[in-house]
C-alpha cells in the first residue's frame, strides 16, 4: 500500500473574538463590548477568513487552536462549534491537537461548555484574576468568586480534565497576604495550569489616569503610594514560585505553571517559534519568517470581509531572527539550546552572544548547563533588562 511520507509543517492557529461584556479597568487589549448584530457579522467574517486562509496555507499541520479575546466565551456556543468545524474543513488538524478557549465567569453556561465538548474544545483557560471580590470589583470584573466557583465545578462534573486559571498579582493596594490567599483559594481546585502574571499599569486604560503617576515611580525605584513596592511585588512572585511547587507545579515559563504533562502547548510552541497563524481582528502572524497582521479597525475589518489584506508586512532578517530566538527561548524554564541555535542559523551562539552572554553570567543572571543557556532566579526577577541584552 502506499504511504503518503510528506511530511507537514506544525502550524498553531490563534482565533480572536475581541467581544467582552464592558471593558475592565487595567485592560488594553483590542477588546470592546458589541451588539449581537456585530458579534453575528464578525463570526461571518472569522468564517471566511478561516476558509481563504486555510486556501493559502492548507498544507501545515495544526497542533494547537486557541480562542482568545476579549471573552470568546462571549459568544454563542454554536459560533464557537461553527468556527471549529470551518477549521477542521480548511485545515489538518492533528488528532490530539490541543484546542483551547478563553472564558470569562459570568459568560459560562452548561450548553455553552456542551456546545465546545462537541466542537472538540479540551482545554479551557478561565480568567478568574483574583480570589477576593473587593479585589475583582477594583478591576472592574464582571464576576464574583462564587460565580467563579460555579463555572469551575460545573465544567469539571461535565468532564473537562485541562483547566487553566488566570491570575493578577501586585493589584492596587494588594499585601503580599492577599495575594497569597488568592493563591491557596487557587491551588484547592487543583487546576491543571495557572498563569499568574504582576499588573501592568498601560496607558489608555482607567488604571492609568488613577495609579500611571504611582507606576512611573515604582519604574524609578521610588516608593508608590498604592501600587505594591517593587519589593513587595518580588515577594509576591516568589511565593508564587514556591507555594506552587509545593503542590506539585513546574514554572515553565517567566510567568506560567503546570502540573506534569499539562504546559500549554500552544504557549511553548510560540516560544519554541513554531509558525503561528492569528485569525480576526488585529491578530498578528508569523509564516515562513514573514511578520503580519490583520487591521485593528473592526470597521475596516468587517468591510474588507471577504477580501481580507494583510498589514504590517514584514520578512524577518537574520538579525531579527535569532534576536527573537532569544527572546522567547529565554522565558522558558530550560532556556536555549546552543544547538538548536547552531542548527537554525549555522553559526555558534557564542559567536554571535559571546559578550552578553558572559557580562550576564558574571552578573550571576544567566547559568549554564548540558548544552542550554537559562534565566537564574536573580535574572527572572529583571528579566527586561536580562532579555535586552540581546538586541542585535
Ligand atoms: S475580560 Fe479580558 S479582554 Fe475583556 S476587558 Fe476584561 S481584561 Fe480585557
Amino acid at each position: 500500500m502506499e504511504r503518503d511520507h510528506k511530511i507537514r509543517k506544525e502550524l498553531e492557529l490563534y482565533l480572536h473574538i475581541p467581544f467582552c461584556v464592558r471593558k475592565c479597568n487595567y485592560c488594553d487589549f483590542l477588546s470592546m463590548p458589541a451588539k449581537e448584530e456585530v458579534r453575528r457579522r464578525y463570526v461571518n467574517c472569522l468564517l471566511e477568513e478561516i476558509r481563504q486562509r486555510g486556501e493559502q496555507w492548507g498544507e501545515y499541520q495544526v497542533s494547537t487552536v486557541f480562542f482568545g479575546g476579549g471573552t470568546p466565551s462571549l459568544l454563542a456556543g454554536v459560533q464557537i462549534k461553527e468556527l471549529m468545524e470551518a477549521v477542521r474543513s480548511s485545515f489538518s488538524l492533528e488528532s490530539d491537537a490541543e484546542v483551547t478557549i478563553e472564558c470569562n465567569p459570568g459568560t459560562l453556561d452548561r450548553q455553552k461548555l456542551s456546545f465546545y465538548q462537541t466542537a472538540g474544545i479540551n482545554r479551557l483557560s478561565i480568567g478568574l484574576q483574583s480570589a477576593v471580590n473587593r479585589e475583582l470589583e477594583l478591576l472592574g470584573r464582571i464576576h464574583t468568586y462564587e460565580q467563579f466557583l460555579e463555572n469551575y465545578d460545573l465544567a469539571r462534573k461535565m468532564g473537562f480534565e485541562n483547566i487553566n486559571i488566570d491570575l493578577i498579582s501586585a493589584l492596587p493596594g494588594q499585601k503580599t497576604e492577599d495575594w497569597g490567599y488568592t493563591l491557596k483559594r487557587v491551588l484547592e481546585l487543583r487546576p491543571e495550569h495557572i498563569s499568574a502574571y504582576s499588573l501592568m499599569v498601560e496607558e489608555g486604560t482607567p488604571f492609568y489616569e488613577i495609579y500611571g503617576q504611582d507606576a512611573r515611580c515604582r519604574e524609578q525605584g521610588g516608593h508608590p503610594c498604592i501600587l505594591p513596592e517593587e519589593e513587595t511585588e518580588r515577594e509576591m512572585y516568589l511565593m508564587t514560585g514556591q507555594m506552587l511547587a509545593e503542590k506539585g507545579y513546574r514554572r515553565y515559563e517567566i510567568s506560567n505553571y503546570a502540573r506534569p504533562g499539562r504546559e500549554c502547548r500552544h504557549n511553548i510552541g510560540y516560544w519554541r517559534g513554531v509558525s503561528y497563524l492569528g485569525l480576526g481582528l488585529g491578530s498578528s502572524s508569523l509564516m515562513e519568517e514573514t511578520r503580519f497582521s490583520n487591521t485593528g479597525s473592526m470597521e475596516e475589518y468587517l468591510g474588507q470581509c471577504p477580501n481580507l489584506g494583510k498589514e504590517n508586512v514584514i520578512a524577518l532578517g537574520k538579525k531579527q531572527r535569532m534576536e527573537e530566538f532569544m527572546f522567547l527561548g529565554l522565558r522558558m524554564a530550560k532556556g536555549v539550546s546552543r544547538e538548536e541555535f547552531r542548527q537554525k542559523f549555522q553559526v555558534e551562539l557564542e559567536g554571535i552572544y559571546q559578550t552578553a552572554l558572559q557580562k550576564l553570567c558574571r552578573e550571576g543572571m544567566l547559568a549554564k548547563t548540558e548544552g542550554r543557556v537559562f534565566l537564574t532566579e536573580k535574572g527572572i526577577l529583571v528579566s527586561n533588562y536580562v532579555l535586552s541584552q540581546f538586541l542585535l
